[in-house]
């Protein structure tokens, strides 16, 4: 189980040949760079099961085989990056965050609520800080949507959180600092522009006042 997957060769269904640059065990994310294209985050091992991914080096193989064996893995396999759970409850994805934060050290302020909001073209969510020093975030029902990955949700949840700590209210040098720490050591990717997301073009959250 000690296998280095950085620098393993894999194949990408669209892109072809690719390398791992990342494997991050706990959150069950790998991170590949294929030729011309930008490193991307997958789910380790399940878009080598959905055949997103192809793995030809027999170490790899064997190493993922095990890995599906492992209680690590089938304990942590509900939450991964691939799955998605079916009618997801908002709070169930926000405390998660929460603690994803509590366990990068990240302070955040004060949350009175978060609410579920009707989809909206301009973003999928956004937080407001109000008078008495406390925050709402807003998300859109789209983003819970049985067809989306477990895995979008928190990186849009864990953005919004982001604007919460001190001086991450806007998309500015703290608000990348934390987004890194984030990518960093559970592998989700705050994105602060428009990105393909979810299969579809989104803005994330305009922070206004
Ligand atoms: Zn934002």
């Amino acid at each position: 189980m000690n296998l280095e997957l950085k620098g393993k060769k894999v194949r990408h269904c669209s892109y072809g040949e690719g390398v791992i640059t990342e494997f991050y065990e706990r959150s069950l994310i790998i991170r590949i760079r294929c030729d011309n294209q930008p490193e991307r985050p997958y789910a380790f091992p399940d878009d080598f099961d959905s055949g997103i991914l192809l793995a030809e080096d027999s170490e790899l193989i064997e190493f993922i085989a095990e890995f599906k064996k492992s209680v690590r893995y089938r304990l942590q396999a509900s939450k991964t990056f691939g799955s998605m759970t079916p009618n997801k409850d908002v709070m169930k994805f926000f405390k998660e965050s929460c603690e994803i934060l509590d366990d990068l050290k990240i302070r955040y302020g004060t949350v009175a609520g978060v609410r579920v909001i009707d989809p909206n073209p301009e973003f999928f969510g956004l937080c407001r800080h109000t008078k008495d020093d406390v925050h709402l975030i807003d998300i859109c029902s789209d983003v819970l949507a049985d067809d989306i990955r477990d895995h979008d949700v928190y990186t849009i949840i864990l953005h919004e959180l982001i604007h919460t700590c001190d001086g991450g209210i806007k998309h500015n040098k703290k608000f990348r600092e934390y987004g890194s720490l984030i990518e960093r050591f559970y592998g989700y990717t705050i994105y602060s522009r428009i990105r393909l997301l979810c299969y579809k073009p989104i803005v994330l959250s305009s922070q206004k006042g």
